[in-house]
């Protein structure tokens, strides 16, 4: 049998994997994407050219890319749909997953470019991949409001421009404006598979809604005028693996939150404690509402009540802990010396009792600094 040797480590395999995703198309792309409508700050650097100030692996992002890949693939081969089809104008641009179309657009195109089951409606899908931790909300939401700016705008640019001139979709293009009036979320989960659907209309004020959101961004002549539409590391999981965020927070000083580089003086302090209170005056009332439908539905069963499911977690469990007895008993048995600790609470009152000064030390208690916010009183 041969030994295991001990060798250097296998490097890790996500470093060949984000080398094969920078080297994407659009991870180089400077014009506005349909997908930079998520944060303002984020889509600024990116407009004015800025660098990366930090790199980034992200398995979770590119994990989602190969689903999409695999999945886009299977879908062009398997229903005939338009996969990865490209859409621009002076603006913006992107890459819509899916574009079904329906039976009189598709008579147009020759028969090789037709889906095998036309849509009733010229459809565009966008794929969403979400994790088990993120499924609940998304069955029970929906898209968010960037995914939505991102497909309303692609079915916009279908809607006025059609599909963009580029190689390998001149065909397409010279369909002119297609009339997209369905738009299809398709989110699937990173850990299990599972599929949620969402169905909308095409939605013209969603649309305006991004076009006025990337002008708001075009108007800037400086990332730094642009909003942060998130509350940075350590808080959003999209700051956390966002490439400018060394030049949107600064570097982190003296193991502070990188956060606390944009308080310079008491009324920036001022300003964020005022959100403060309104946010904590939000929760409170929102945690009496959970209080009370807690005790409001104890007598009901686990189970299915309208579009919630009631389970109850914490019940008493029985668990196996050592028996201290049984084991002084043990020991005793195998006349093993029984490890005892000195107790301090009865040393004290020993001394106490018997008058003599309790001799003590300086102990520092390391605990985390907790904010504590009042009202401030004339
Ligand atoms: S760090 Fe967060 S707030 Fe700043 S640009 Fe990136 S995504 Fe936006």
């Amino acid at each position: 049998m041969s030994t295991p040797t001990i060798s250097d480590p296998s490097p890790s395999i996500w470093v060949a994997a984000d080398a094969i995703d920078r080297a994407r198309p659009r991870s180089r792309q400077r014009q506005l994407g349909a997908s930079d409508t998520a944060c303002e700050r984020r889509a600024a650097y990116k407009l004015h050219g800025w660098e990366p100030t930090d790199v980034v692996i992200s398995p979770a992002a590119m994990l989602g890319t190969y689903i999409h890949e695999g999945l886009t693939t299977a879908a062009r081969r398997e229903f005939g749909w338009l996969v990865e089809k490209k859409v621009a104008d002076a603006a913006v641009r992107g890459s819509v997953d899916i574009v079904q179309l329906d039976q009189v657009t598709a008579r147009q195109l020759p028969r090789r470019m037709r889906p095998k089951v036309p849509a009733e409606q010229n459809t565009v899908e966008d794929i969403k991949t979400r994790t088990t931790y993120r499924w609940d909300e998304t069955v029970r939401y929906g898209a968010t409001a960037p995914e939505l700016r991102q497909v309303m705008t692609y079915a916009r640019l279908l809607n006025t421009e059609g599909f963009e001139d580029a190689d390998g979709q001149r065909v397409l293009a010279r369909l002119g404006p297609i009339r997209v009036e369905k738009i299809r979320l398709r989110f699937i989960c990173r850990d299990n598979g599972e599929e949620f659907i969402q169905e909308i209309p095409y939605d013209a004020e969603i649309a305006e809604e991004a076009v006025w959101w990337l002008q708001r961004v075009s108007e800037t002549e400086h990332p730094e005028q642009a909003h942060r539409d998130f509350l940075g590391p350590g808080i959003d999981a999209v700051c956390d693996y966002c490439p400018f965020a060394t030049a949107c927070w600064g570097a982190s000083a003296n193991g502070r939150p990188v956060q606390s580089n944009i308080v310079h003086n008491r009324a920036d302090v001022a300003e964020q404690l005022a959100d403060y209170v309104a946010a904590h005056r939000q929760w409170s009332e929102a945690d009496r509402k959970k209080k009370f439908v807690r005790k409001a539905v104890d007598a009901a069963e686990e189970g299915r009540y309208g579009p919630n499911v009631l389970g109850w977690a914490g019940e008493d469990k029985t668990e196996q802990k050592p028996d201290v007895r049984a084991m002084i008993e043990l020991f005793d048995t195998l006349g093993a010396s029984i490890p005892t600790v000195p107790d301090a609470d009865r040393m004290v009152r020993a001394l106490m009792v018997a008058g003599i000064a309790v001799p003590m030390r300086n102990v520092v208690k390391r605990a985390p600094r907790r904010i504590d916010v009042r009202v401030a009183r004339e």
